[in-house]
């Protein structure tokens, strides 16, 4: 059996243990260190974006941004619906209600007009939306001067979530730095890693430094433990920092890599009619943290994607299907939903490719021979 070609697996600089034995060296292994600011300005540095707090998951800087904007109990926050669990999750954390959002087709992210849909809905209820979740799927930036408008017209905070999107750009500008607050990714799987780990952004100083105090147990100043509010233990360790360090230093390699990797898909399967791409429309300039491909059924003579999913499986290549849209997921059923049903079409025909920045040529060509051999 040739060996296994996972989806998205770590990719090391060289420079991570370097960094680890140097933290450990000056016992700097407790969970604040300088370690952890210096990789918070490094992600300042790099999305442009003022305040950074470096988290223990991107889920935790989900559920910050929730609580720095005082979501509470029974609020309605509207979230895009195709999109991983952690993005949704942290509304029910708060017990606040999720409303779904589908996607549109030029992005596959949150659909402006059933986005201001829904904010008319809610209002014509008399119930205003606290905040708007909304993502950068696999990089793609979202429609960000349709979506900001909406917020504007309607006085909503956006929360950006750009956990698969670091190294993607709108307008020159980084993803996750136009919203209230940005968020960022830097599990196992993504474009880098700490091993596990997030970020909160925000270019407003006071919720940056009101998500640090909360995710540091919501320490008030005082010689003994004071607080005053309930908090929570989200801080990044200045160890997972360290890795942060090495691997931020070659961002722009890995993100140069990831779009290599999606031209070359492109180019080797452009004879197959049946598949098409997640488009880059005007602005917009992806990391191409994944390349998914989308099979059209009406010219795919019944090769659906989960039949390549299974021969690449057989070829011990691991592909995923597209996210499965939240107000698909047996836990969020019941709740509401705004669109006309794209996000569910890419779910049925999507399909996300190994990605990774350390594939050679020869593992996009594994790839690809299976998925030409599935249609011959
Ligand atoms: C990975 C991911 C998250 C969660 O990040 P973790 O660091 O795994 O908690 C949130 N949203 C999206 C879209 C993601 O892909």
């Amino acid at each position: 059996m040739k060996p296994r070609i996972f989806l998205s697996p770590p990719h090391k600089s060289g420079n991570e243990l370097l960094y680890i034995q140097q933290a450990l060296e000056v016992n700097w292994i407790a969970p604040a260190g300088p370690g952890t600011a210096a990789f918070e300005n490094m992600l300042s540095a790099y999305t442009g974006c003022k305040h950074v707090v470096a988290l223990s998951s991107g889920t935790a800087a989900i559920h910050l941004a929730l609580l720095a904007l005082h979501v509470a109990d029974g609020d309605i926050v509207l979230c895009q619906s195709l999109t991983f669990a952690a993005c949704a999750n942290p509304i029910v954390y708060q017990k606040a209600i999720p409303v779904f959002i589908d996607s549109e087709e030029k992005t596959w992210n949150i659909c402006p007009d059933a986005l201001e849909e829904s904010i008319k809905a809610c209002l014509a209820r008399g119930q205003k939306p606290k905040a708007i979740i909304a993502v950068h799927l696999y990089g793609m930036p979202m429609q960000l001067t349709e979506i900001l408008k909406i917020c504007e017209r309607y006085d909503i905070p956006l929360i950006e979530d750009a956990a698969e999107a670091l190294g993607s750009f709108y307008k020159n500008q980084h993803a996750g730095s136009f919203g209230r607050m940005g968020v960022l990714s830097f599990n196992g799987n993504k474009i880098i890693t700490t091993s596990a780990g997030g970020a909160l952004l925000s270019n407003d100083e006071k919720l940056i430094e009101y998500s640090r105090f909360l995710s540091t147990q919501a320490k008030n100043v005082a010689p003994h433990y004071e607080h005053t509010e309930i908090g929570y233990n989200y801080r990044m360790s200045n160890i997972c920092a360290s890795i942060g360090l090495a691997q931020m230093e070659v961002i722009v390699k890995r993100v140069e890599r990831r779009r290599f990797n999606f031209d070359y898909y492109k180019k080797m399967l452009a004879d197959i009619p049946a598949i098409t791409f997640q488009n880059e429309p005007l602005h917009c300039r992806s990391n191409r943290w994944l390349t998914a491909i989308l099979i059209d059924p009406k010219l795919s003579e019944g090769i659906t994607r989960e039949v390549i999913r299974l021969n690449l499986e057989k070829e011990n290549i691991e592909s995923r299907p597209v996210w499965k849209p939240m107000h698909l997921q047996p836990v969020f059923h019941g709740e509401k939903f705004f669109g006309a049903g794209v996000s569910e079409r890419l779910f049925e025909n999507g399909l996300c490719l190994p990605s990774g920045s350390d594939l050679s040529l020869e593992d996009i060509n594994r790839v690809t021979e299976v998925i030409k051999k599935s249609f011959r």
